[in-house]
């Protein structure tokens, strides 16, 4: 693993407010402290969706291999082609797909090709079926075509030398189909990162278990799992550890040393019985523990050992806020990842009215839809509790309301996250 920064060079100490930091700060001592996985693995193709490269990854030969019909239809030479009136090319044969025609495309003839068959030789040019006459063996050729029409270059896609995806690519559709067209079936990426979890309650217990008095079900674990699935970490599953400080200490020890990312909930706010920042004071060094945010306020990160700790809060929506803004693109950064997609973004008018407290961050759970003429609206779910998990559920999107932004009035433009992306 390398560190992005001189550990020596880091300040942890914040020079505002040292509790509340603001969001934007948050992101960046996680983007300082955050360490990049370089252990790299061989992988089937089959296998690598999601995966990060590891080396740039060059194509070994052209594609196409070969100059190739883009049309069914003829293959003929470009100084055939009639500038006014019509020619009558005679047919001297027929080319499939897979095939090779071992003739020549001479002077006046032409050879039926079908799509994606290699271009005969002595043609540059594909005619459309559909935009010739046939009359027995000849065709009839019409005016304005172009020499070199629906024609597919050999290395067009792809150059033999051409690097086809840069070391710290995430591996998505569109990868994994770019790779197959050169014949890779195997490639280097990243080791994926071990994620360590655990949930922290003496109230909590976990599905499947009978549900005392006072007892509440463990669900961050799962929407940890999850969310971490989605990105492609490695789960390591702690369970659920009591508030208790020798038992955190413990669990948190041992979680240093088997992952590169440690997450816990709950336990980190001021209560009690919360002792989660104080055994990462304790055991590493603590960046933040707090920040301007809301759902999501209390929210320790630092470093143990050579693990990233993220403290997440206990309820369930915080958890989530507090996850995709930070955790995520932490993990992403630690995956090697060169370019992470942004996270989606945009504006869409609001139809709720919205309070927001200025100087702090604000992720309303929202649905976004089209109206009747197909503008973009955005509405809240109704309740903000962050133990509702269920507003989760409902919503499509968080509307984010920005450190300086003001109580919404409906009409108003909002900014969006949408949960949801193409690809
Ligand atoms: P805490 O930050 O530990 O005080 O937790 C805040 C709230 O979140 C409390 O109501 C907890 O019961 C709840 N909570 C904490 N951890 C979990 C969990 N893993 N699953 C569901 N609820 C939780
Ligand atoms: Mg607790």
């Amino acid at each position: 693993m390398v560190t992005p920064e001189s550990k020596a060079a880091v300040d942890f100490c914040y020079e505002g407010d040292p509790d509340l930091l603001p969001v934007s700060e948050a992101r960046r001592r996680i983007v300082a402290h955050v360490p990049v996985i370089t252990d790299t693995e061989s992988v089937a193709l089959k296998d690598a969706l999601g995966r990060v490269t590891a080396e740039d990854v060059v194509s070994s030969v052209d594609v196409p291999g070969h100059t190739n019909s883009a049309m069914d239809g003829y293959a003929v030479r470009g100084a055939d082609l009639p500038q006014a009136g019509t020619r009558q090319l005679k047919v001297v044969g027929a080319v499939l797909a897979g095939d090779r025609f071992e003739g020549t495309v001479d002077e006046g003839t032409a050879v039926r090709i079908m799509t994606g068959a290699p271009l005969p030789e002595g043609a540059d040019t594909v005619i459309m079926q559909e935009q010739v006459e046939i009359e027995g063996e000849r065709v009839i050729v019409g005016a304005g075509h172009r020499q070199g029409q629906n024609v597919r270059l050999a290395g067009e896609d792809l150059r033999r030398g051409d690097v086809a995806l840069r070391k710290g690519t995430r591996i998505m559709p569109a990868e994994l189909g770019l790779l197959a067209s050169f014949g890779r079936d195997r490639v280097h990426v990243l080791r994926r990162p071990r994620v360590a979890c655990f949930s922290t309650g003496d109230e909590l217990r976990s599905p499947g278990h009978a549900r005392k008095f006072g007892a509440v079900f463990d669900s961050n674990r799962y929407t940890l799992f999850g969310m971490l699935a989605r990105i492609g970490a490695e789960v390591i599953d702690l369970g659920i550890v009591a508030d208790n400080r020798q038992a955190l200490n413990r669990v948190v020890k041992e979680a240093a040393e088997r992952a590169d990312a440690i997450i816990t909930s709950g336990g980190v706010s001021a209560g009690d019985a919360d002792y989660v920042k104080e055994t990462l004071e304790a055991l590493g060094r603590v960046a933040f523990w707090k920040i301007a945010i809301r759902p999501g306020r209390p929210l320790a990160f630092g470093i143990i050992g050579e693990a990233a700790f993220f403290g997440l809060p206990g309820n369930p929506v915080a958890v989530m806020v507090t996850f995709y803004q930070f955790v995520k693109p932490a993990l992403c950064q630690m995956m090697g990842e060169r370019d992470p997609r942004p996270t989606p973004e945009l504006t869409a008018t609001c139809v709720s009215k919205l309070r927001k407290k200025k100087g702090r961050v604000e992720y309303y759970r929202a649905v976004l839809e089209r109206d009747d003429r197909g503008k973009l609206i955005v509405r809240s779910t109704g309740k903000t509790g962050s133990g509702l998990l269920h507003t989760m559920r409902d919503a499509n999107c968080f509307i984010v309301l920005d450190d300086d932004a003001k109580s919404v009035e409906p009409g108003t433009e909002v900014k969006v996250q949408p949960f949801f992306g193409l690809v």
